[in-house]
């Protein structure tokens, strides 16, 4: 099988393209109609084998998971995901293997009503990098900077799950766990399948000031609202969402999974006190669930209020692959 028609079997489909794709996969470049009045977003991802997947993993799985971090950083800017190219570098031509993944790839796609517009294959160590576009009306992206002291800190969900199941599958000790396979599997799930806050768009749009997604952990990209708006931030320990499962695993020397732990791709964003009635209010209204869990503080840094009512500085933290 050639590259074309391997292009042709497994990428090239018309069925969902949408109306705003000029010219899609099969010429030089492709060429979108960014609707009036909007900013196009542009953000890349690359999921390396053995770094951010293992090669044991469903290859449906990988592709979900690759579309669903990219389309979250469209969530995080409160811009609506449109068009993904895909650059992907294969070890060699495993059908199987490329039905599974495209698959997933056109599912989740279809999720979210987006298309495939171009891409890239080449051979080498087994490498997925998509570059995703959405837009935003002018003026209406959210950004790591804008928090003010006084801001309210938000994340939009549980934390913790998707940091518990990386080291559930790294760790042989943790096989004799106390979860059934039940949930065992759901706390998998949340790592394979994170799911990105789109649902947030347009409150993001109209109430926060600052928004960031949870892929290195909280602290780690709490930290970044905070370098980017010069502020700092004090967080109540008490009042993390942590997700209920870890509870029966938790003891005074296991990680602080929902603070330190990433993966998990909720939202943290800042409310100013002014807004935060009518914040709260539209979330009701959409049956969407925040949780306030500090506050912005013109001293920088992060710190944390202990259930113990001790304040604890919290170091920098987060991933780096350098
Ligand atoms: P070029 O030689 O100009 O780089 P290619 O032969 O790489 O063109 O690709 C031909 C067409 O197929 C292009 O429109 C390209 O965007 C698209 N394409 C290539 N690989 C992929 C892929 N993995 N997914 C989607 N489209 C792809
Ligand atoms: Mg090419």
């Amino acid at each position: 099988m050639d590259e074309f028609s391997l292009i042709e079997q497994f990428f090239q489909r018309n069925s969902l393209l949408r109306q705003d794709v000029i010219i899609g996969i099969g010429d030089d470049a492709a060429c979108v109609q960014v609707p009036d009045a909007s900013q196009l977003l542009i953000s890349t991802d690359t999921l390396v084998e053995n770094v951010h997947f293992l090669n044991s993993w469903d290859p449906y799985d990988i592709a979900c998971r690759a579309v669903k971090v990219n389309i979250s950083d469209m969530a995080a800017m409160a811009a609506t995901p449109a068009w993904v190219s895909l650059a992907l570098t294969l070890p060699k031509l495993d059908q199987t293997w490329l039905e599974r993944f495209s698959k997933g790839l056109h599912e989740t796609l279809a999720l979210w009503r987006m298309a495939l517009i171009g891409g890239d294959i080449t051979r080498g160590p087994l490498t997925i990098t998509i570059t995703i576009h959405g837009f935003a009306p002018t003026g209406q992206v959210v950004q790591r900077q804008g928090a003010l002291p006084g801001d309210h800190i938000y994340v939009s969900g549980d934390l913790g799950a998707a940091a518990f199941a990386v080291q559930m599958l790294t760790t042989p000790s943790m096989a004799n766990l106390p979860f059934t396979s039940k949930e065992q599997a759901l706390l998998l799930n949340k790592l394979l399948h994170p799911m990105p806050r789109t649902d947030l768009t347009l409150l993001l749009r109209e109430y926060a000031s600052a928004a960031i997604d949870i892929s290195d952990g909280l602290s780690a990209d709490l930290q970044h609202i905070c370098e980017m708006s010069r502020v700092g931030a004090y967080l109540i320990d008490n009042d993390i969402p942590r997700h209920p499962l870890l509870q029966r695993v938790a003891t005074p020397n296991s990680p602080d999974w929902a603070l330190t732990g990433g993966d998990d791709y909720e939202l943290c964003f800042t409310i100013p006190s002014e807004k935060e009635a009518d914040f709260l209010s539209a979330c009701t209204q959409h049956s969407l669930r925040c949780y306030r869990i500090g506050i912005i503080q013109s001293e920088k840094g992060l710190s944390i209020q202990r259930k113990d009512g001790r304040i604890e500085v919290l170091p920098p933290s987060g991933y780096q692959h350098f």
